[in-house]
């Protein structure tokens, strides 16, 4: 049985003081949260301080990203072990900013995959695809690529413990969300090649998030579609109550499942 997922990606915003504040909210609000696993991933300077701030909470913290080596001559870069340091246990990769406004390929999103789950963090490996290819009619192409190249290499046994959040370009940050309907759909695509490229069992225990314009008042209806397993949530996780809305749709719904 999958456990919905949310997870709050708070991007390049807040200070320290912020940071701290919505941290600590998220951990107070996160109560009974039952079934459903929560975590906030805020920009790295900060993961120590959050991570103090949801200690003892049901609250886990994750990274915006890694790089793929475990050190050296990499300046401005972080590794896995680095992160475990700061007791993260997830960590965001190939999130559409970083392939398009980075440039990052699936060639670079595969060996941070790779490298993140030796070290024993648990990888959101973000795909999706953008207008003009949803309108092109090629999304599930676009998918299937970022999918085999993303995680190419990764056995069954590891694929258990990968995250993958299906994220549609034109949705995030643009207030304009897939319908229950399209997500459910790409969802559904998803989970067929997982099976076909590993096996059905281990495609049936593979949670996927949705992300992309996810609030407080959307959220129910796209977790309740059966593959939908959670949300990677950008701009609605800056807000406490809104974040925690989010994560009370998923405990709604997980009683049911
Ligand atoms: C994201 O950052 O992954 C995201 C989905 O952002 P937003 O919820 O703001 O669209």
């Amino acid at each position: 049985m999958r456990r919905f997922f949310i997870a709050g990606n708070w991007k390049m915003n807040l200070d320290r003081a912020g940071a701290v504040a919505l941290a600590s909210a998220v951990a107070k609000g996160a109560v009974e949260v039952g079934a459903v696993d929560v975590a906030v991933c805020p920009p790295s300077v900060y993961l120590d301080a959050v991570a103090q701030a949801v200690r003892g909470s049901a609250v886990c913290v994750g990274a915006q990203n890694m790089y793929s080596e475990p050190s050296g001559a990499f300046t401005g870069e972080l590794s896995a072990a680095m992160l475990l340091d700061l007791r993260c246990k997830y960590v965001i990769l190939g999130h559409s900013e970083r392939r398009h406004i980075l440039g990052e390929s699936d060639t670079l999103v595969n060996k941070k995959t790779h490298a993140a789950l030796a070290a024993g963090l648990v990888p959101i490996v973000c795909v999706g695809e953008k207008l003009e290819e949803r309108e092109a009619g090629r999304t599930a192409d676009v998918i299937r690529t970022q999918v085999d190249g993303s995680l190419a290499g990764i056995s069954a046994d590891q694929l258990r413990r990968v995250v993958i959040a299906y994220e549609p370009v034109w949705a995030i940050g643009t207030g304009k969300t897939a319908t229950p309907a399209q997500a459910e759909e790409v969802h559904v695509d998803l989970r067929k090649l997982l099976a076909a490229r590993y096996n059905a069992d281990v495609a049936e225990g593979v949670v996927i998030q949705y992300g992309g314009s996810v609030n407080a008042k959307n959220a129910a209806e796209l977790l309740a579609q059966p593959d939908v397993d959670g949300a990677l949530v950008g701009g609605a996780s800056l807000k406490a109550d809104d974040f925690l809305a989010i994560i009370q749709a998923g405990v709604e719904l997980a009683c049911g499942r």
